[in-house]
């Protein structure tokens, strides 16, 4: 007898559906697939639920949506049950909330911990997707839908001479679970996107010196976190459904004030007292003072100068302050940062800024590490580079689909998918939050929660019709490709080197990944699709060309 994944003589464990990753989007897909009587299994190389939630622990790590938005909304019981101490929720309670949900939808008993999938083809024979591990186990299933994120993929600190540094060194994306003491030391951090934005703070308050390295400076706005009020709570969840549903159709995916107004139809005065009034409320309300901040440079500047003059006034040291302030990039183009004391960290004795931007890292020495114009000595070094996000966590798995073809050569130039849900050649595969859909632009979790069910919606579909293989259209995938790249460059977003465009990695294409449609027009269309029959998708059976 074989166990469920073969191990004893090779045989395979088969399912309807195998899905890989057990973040919020993977525990979602196995509850749906369970509520449809599939038999679903969820492999994922971590020990344990919660994604990106399991893997970030650095210091200061929270959510930037607000916390009763960025939380599962699909179970009333739940929402009301839970109790969120925070505006900004910080890693460890959205790790007991995702272990709570695991324990709640008993979902640990179909997940695989510590399972890495390194393959998957599609056996078009048996209508099977084969999935293969780092230990050689094979999983099988009918559908194989990939939850493994948008940013599960830490950047490599991909620097000569890291091997010969005598301290230890982190990446934040990667954080050791019993955490990390930095007390008395002297620390390095480089980056300055988000991840380093929130831990920069809280290692200042342990270590005897932290030097941060800068390449960009990046724009950070006020999280003004806050313990959230009983009054407050009350009023959300009593009306909770109602909360929600706004969300879904939202730009966004989350309650937050939209913009009714040009940057162009309002006096100076107007402008500085709304932007005034929106940083006073803080996050991502100040990206949306203007209904074209995102489309329009003169407006967008309008903001620029204003969060520039913000960073003037909360640094100190009028140099530092001029480092600080982001010049090559429109506002919000690079993921805006929402930041708890982040600038007046720099006022510390203890914290310095190296500026990278004329005078890169060369390698790191034992000692510490050297740019191309000084040597500096440190205990620890903490790499805040980032991911290879979107498309790195399906490529970092050989995908072969129709006929041997292989995913990492089609997206030779970029990804080529239908709705950033089905990539044609590639049957019965699903990516959650795949690129082009808005996945990284909105709230994660109402982009999650919209995907998962309209997976599970289609899963149900071919069920009930008898159908067993769905593949999207080779021409619905080239139009939605050509919409999504033309969507975007009606915005300023392709203007800054951001991960959005791949322009943090070496090598990678220079597209646009996520689409920037808004959440709420995507989510029509994805209904209209399935209510037109999955239009741009080829139904069929197994046995019968699809
Ligand atoms: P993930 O949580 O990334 O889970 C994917 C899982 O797949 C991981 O557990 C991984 O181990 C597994 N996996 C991947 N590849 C494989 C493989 N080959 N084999 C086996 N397992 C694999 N979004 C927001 O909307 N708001 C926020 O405030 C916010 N904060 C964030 C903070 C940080 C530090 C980071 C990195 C991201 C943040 N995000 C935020 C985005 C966040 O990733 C999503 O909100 C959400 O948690 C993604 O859930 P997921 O299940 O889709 O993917
Ligand atoms: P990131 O935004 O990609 O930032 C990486 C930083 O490292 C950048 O400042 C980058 O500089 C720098 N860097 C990369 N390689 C470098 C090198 N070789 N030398 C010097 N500097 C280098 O990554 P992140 O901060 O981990 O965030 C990724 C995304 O995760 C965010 O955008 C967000 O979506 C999500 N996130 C959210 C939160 C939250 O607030 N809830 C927290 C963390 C992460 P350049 O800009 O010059 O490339």
């Amino acid at each position: 007898m074989a166990d469920q994944a073969g191990n004893e003589n090779r045989e395979e464990a088969q399912f309807d559906v195998v899905i890989v990753g057990a973040g919020f989007s993977g525990m979602y897909m196995l509850h749906k697939c369970r509520g449809l009587g599939l038999r679903a299994v969820v492999l994922d190389a971590a020990s344990d639920v919660g994604g990106t939630w399991y893997w970030n622990r650095y210091p200061g790590a929270r959510c930037d949506i607000h916390s009763m938005d960025y939380s599962y909304s699909f179970d009333e019981d739940l929402q009301q049950e839970w109790e969120w101490s925070e505006r900004y929720s910080p890693q460890p309670e959205i790790l007991s909330y995702v272990e709570h949900v695991a324990e709640r939808f008993d979902l640990r008993r179909d997940i695989r911990f510590d399972t890495t999938v390194v393959a998957a083809s599609y056996d078009e024979d048996a209508n099977l997707w084969h999935l293969e591990t780092s230990t050689g186990e094979t999983w099988s299933g009918t559908y194989c839908v990939l939850a493994v994120g948008c940013l599960s993929v830490p950047q490599k600190p991909d620097f000569d001479g890291l091997d010969q540094f005598k301290g230890p060194w982190y990446h934040t994306g990667l954080w050791p679970h019993e955490g990390v003491d930095f007390t008395g030391l002297d620390v390095a951090v480089v980056g300055t996107g988000s991840s380093a934005i929130q831990s920069i703070p809280q290692i200042a308050k342990q270590a005897r010196h932290l030097t941060v390295f800068q390449r960009t400076p990046n724009f950070a706005v006020p999280a003004w976190n806050r313990k959230l009020g009983e009054e407050e709570v009350r009023e959300i969840k009593e009306n909770y459904t109602a909360y929600r549903e706004y969300a879904r159709w939202s730009e966004s995916g989350y309650n937050g004030e939209e913009a009714h107004e040009s940057g162009h139809d309002v006096s100076e005065n107007r402008r500085i007292s709304e932007l005034e009034r929106r940083w006073a409320v803080g996050g991502f309300t100040v990206l949306s003072t203007f209904s074209d901040v995102g489309s329009d440079l003169e407006v967008n500047e309008m903001v620029a100068d204003f969060a520039r003059d913000k960073i003037r006034q909360r640094v100190d040291d009028p140099e530092v302050a001029e480092l600080l302030c982001p010049k090559n990039h429109p506002f919000g183009t690079k993921r805006l940062c929402v930041d708890i004391d982040y600038y007046e960290t720099y006022n510390l004795p203890n914290v310095s800024l190296v500026n990278l931007s004329d005078a890169p890292i060369e390698a790191i020495t034992p000692d510490g590490l050297k740019t191309t114009e000084k040597a500096y000595s440190f205990d620890a070094i903490v790499f805040a580079i980032g991911f290879d996000a979107m498309t790195g966590p399906l490529l970092n798995i050989d995908i072969k689909g129709r006929g041997g073809q292989s995913l990492r050569e089609k997206w030779v130039d970029g990804p080529q998918t239908y709705l950033g849900l089905g990539v044609a050649g590639f049957p019965n595969m699903f990516t959650v939050t795949g690129p082009q859909s808005p996945s990284v632009l909105t709230n994660m979790m109402s982009a999650i929660e919209q995907h998962v069910e309209w997976i599970s919606d289609c899963l149900g579909y071919m069920k009930d019709q008898n159908l067993d293989c769905i593949e999207a259209a080779e021409e619905a995938e080239r139009d939605w490709v050509k919409h999504n790249l033309e969507v975007a460059d009606t915005t300023l977003y392709p203007q800054a080197d951001s991960w959005y465009v791949g322009a943090n990695m070496e090598g990678k294409p220079r597209v646009f990944y996520p689409y920037v449609g808004g959440f709420g027009e995507y989510r029509k269309k994805c209904d209209a699709i399935a209510a037109e029959g999955y239009r741009g998708f080829e139904l069929g059976s197994a046995g019968q060309q699809a």
